[in-house]
């Protein structure tokens, strides 16, 4: 019989809450105030809602303060900018967060590239990707930062192994890619041109799926005893990017949807905005 660990983000995000908590108690104690994250949601989006409701909650229960800027469809990018202008200023505030996507006739990259450096905990800014990409500090995208802290909860070492991340979208595949290679992974990123794909699943010790099409991936065709990551969710199906009828009897390991990935982005979230108080107080 197969063995095999499930990657148990949820179980990792409720264990980690307390470590949060005390973090947060700690900076309140010293400096006099608890860390704090500001989101900005534009436009009537019932997701996007849904989501900022879920990261103020989540906040609000280790203690880290929320404030949410609603701004209505018609809002402009100028607009937009001018918000993340006082934001960055404000000395209160240790995490901006722009949740995506906004509409459309907003430019959400240069909106994404106003957010200061060091309050940028969601790791949007095309600067944070670059120095991430080159090995140095920034606050890394939250999912994929977040798998990458799964994985070392489970021990799972990246070194050596042959990594295919299966999507190149900016907050996710590319910088999931980033990480695997400084994690000394080799790396193969794949999206909708790859024309090989079933070979490559064939071959990868690790595959994160990131497409965002509902069951693409049959489990079936990945490597006896590779790791599986499923970025992938779909809440109206309840499923990822993977079928994962069969799972348990070829991997080594797998992160469950829902409950692998999905709560470790917002752990993730909460975690940089931590961090972000640690360091514009540490200099
Ligand atoms: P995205 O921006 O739509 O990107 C999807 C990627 O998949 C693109 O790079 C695309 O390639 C690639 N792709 C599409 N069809 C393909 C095919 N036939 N073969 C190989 N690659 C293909 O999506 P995303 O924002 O990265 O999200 C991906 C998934 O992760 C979604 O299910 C989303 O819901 C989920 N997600 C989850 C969380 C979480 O917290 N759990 C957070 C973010 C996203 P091209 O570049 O060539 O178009």
């Amino acid at each position: 019989m197969n063995s095999y660990v499930v990657l148990d983000g949820k179980a990792f995000a409720e264990k980690n809450k307390a470590e949060l908590s005390k973090k947060t108690s700690e900076l309140k104690n010293n400096l006099g105030r608890s860390p704090s994250l500001a989101a900005i949601l534009v436009g009537d989006d019932p997701a996007s809602a849904t989501y900022v409701s879920m990261k103020e909650k989540a906040c609000q229960e280790i203690g880290v303060q929320t404030s949410t800027f609603k701004k209505n469809e018609a809002c402009s990018t100028e607009e937009l900018l001018s918000l993340i202008d006082k934001l960055n200023a404000d000395k209160t505030i240790d995490g901006i967060l722009l949740q995506h996507p906004v509409p459309k006739h907003i430019d959400e990259i240069k909106c994404f590239n106003r957010i200061s450096l060091n309050k940028d905990v969601d790791g949007v800014t095309t600067e944070g990707f670059g120095n991430l990409s080159m090995g140095l500090d920034a606050f890394g995208s939250c999912t994929p930062l977040g798998i990458m802290r799964l994985l070392n909860e489970y021990d799972i070492s990246c070194e050596g192994k042959l990594a295919l991340v299966v999507g190149r979208s900016q907050i996710l595949g590319k910088p999931m890619v980033s990480m695997l290679l400084n994690a000394n992974a080799t790396t193969i990123t794949a999206h909708s041109k790859t024309k090989n794909l079933d070979e490559l699943l064939a071959i990868a010790d690790i595959v994160v799926a990131a497409v965002g099409i509902p069951n693409f991936i049959d489990c079936k065709k990945l490597k006896k005893g590779s790791v599986l990551i499923d970025a992938g969710y779909h809440p109206d199906k309840k499923c990822g990017d993977v079928d994962m009828n069969g799972i348990t009897e070829i991997v080594s390991a797998y992160t469950p949807v829902p409950g692998g990935v999905g709560p470790m982005t917002i752990n993730t979230l909460i975690y940089n905005t931590i961090l972000s108080m640690e360091k514009l107080h540490n200099g």
